[in-house]
């Protein structure tokens, strides 16, 4: 099966209080190591056939380009790192290319570039519609710039568009989601990304939080939240095929499902995640280190056993279809049902998952999917 590649720009307008990506906003001095960056990116990028000992060029079906915000990079950036990877990889001509975008750097011009060069899918991180909600959030974009964004982008002719909204964001109630629900609609995306706000360690939000500045959602309210996503999306006829993400038919993300299917996927650039042989791997966080050619990543191969199955149980239950127990076990190398006979009984007792004849979730499990995963680790 063809490989994906992911592309990690870590840089952003501005860096937003809740994200704990690897990313560096306008305000910090990394900011001005773009050029450098680009040069490691492809430097990178060139000695992959050497790091991953790859006797010819591996036929690759999708590229993503994440970060970070991508979409700073400007068309002839993307194309420079594009034509790096079709020297190291066998690109489909009919490859799903996506770029992550900021409603604010979405100029027509950018997107006819981007368009031409080949990308194909563009995601935009809209978050809400709600300009009390954005600017609680810390983001740089208001609704009114989203909007304009998302019309050119039509009138550009971008036939896969992919929309991301965040749920149990400060201030925001299930009227202001619905609100925001019923707008997304409008623009009939190809594709919705959805996540409930989560606060990370390290961020200011976590912060906030312990000093009181900062109140999210309970969790009644964030399930009433999830429920309201799944119900107003199926009846708009999108499937649910992700935990947090939804597609037209025939539109699912086909790099995302890589790794969800423990596909092939080589990461490229400082903080980039992959997968080979169904081994994840790290590239550090330290962006001097990268610039100076030191990729050394970490694997998931170091991981205990535990550990390693609880990945792959993870893995098989964010699938909302339900994957079959065979795939599980050769993932495994084991018989996955006989290691978690507990658990799997005691979660289907309590109508969280299913196991029979596959192994999915419940739309109970769902509402409360990482608590049934921890049940794995
Ligand atoms: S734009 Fe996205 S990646 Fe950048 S700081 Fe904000 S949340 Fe993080």
């Amino acid at each position: 099966m063809s490989a994906g590649i992911y592309i990690h720009w870590p840089f952003c307008e501005r860096k937003c209080p809740y994200c704990d990506f690897y990313t560096f906003g306008r305000e910090h001095p990394s900011f001005a190591l773009g050029g450098r960056y680009l040069e490691a990116l492809v430097r990178e990028i060139a000695g992959a056939s050497q790091r991953f000992e790859l006797t010819n060029k591996p036929a690759a079906d999708t590229i993503y380009l994440g970060g970070g915000t991508p979409s700073l990079m400007g068309a002839e950036t993307v194309e420079a790192v594009l034509h790096a990877l079709r020297e190291v990889f066998d690109i489909d001509p009919a490859a799903e290319i996506t770029i992550e975008i900021n409603p604010t750097t979405a100029e027509a011009i950018l997107i006819d570039e981007l368009l031409q060069i080949g990308v194909n899918r563009l995601s935009v991180g809209c978050q809400s519609f709600n300009d009390r909600v954005l600017k609680r959030l810390g983001r740089v974009h208001d609704a009114a710039t989203t909007r304009r964004a998302i019309e050119k982008m039509r009138e550009a002719g971008v036939a896969n568009l992919s929309l991301d909204l965040i749920f149990g964001a400060p201030t925001q109630t299930i009227g202001d989601l619905k609100t925001d629900l019923d707008e997304l609609l409008t623009f009939e995306p190809e594709h919705v990304s959805a996540y409930n706000m989560t606060v990370h360690e390290g961020t200011p939000f976590a912060r906030h939080e312990r000093e009181g500045r900062l109140t999210l959602a309970g969790e009644d309210e964030q399930v009433a939240m999830f429920e309201l996503m799944m119900d107003r999306l199926a009846e708009a006829g999108y499937e649910h095929y992700e935990i947090s993400n939804w597609a037209r038919p025939g539109f699912r993300s086909r790099h995302n499902s890589k790794y969800w299917r423990r596909c092939d996927v080589y990461a490229f650039g400082v903080a980039a995640h992959g997968v080979i042989d169904g081994i994840r791997y790290e590239n550090p966080r330290d962006l001097a280190n990268y610039l100076n050619s030191n990729v050394a990543s970490s694997r998931s191969d170091l991981l205990t056993e535990r550990s390693r199955r609880g990945e792959i149980m993870m893995l098989a239950l964010r699938r909302v279809d339900g994957v079959d127990w065979s795939e599980i076990d050769e993932w495994m190398q084991a018989d996955a049902r006989a290691y978690y006979r507990a658990e799997i009984d005691l979660l289907a007792q309590d109508g969280l998952i299913e196991a029979d004849p596959n192994l999915r979730l419940t739309r109970k499990g769902i509402l409360i999917a990482d608590t049934v995963m921890e049940a794995f680790f």
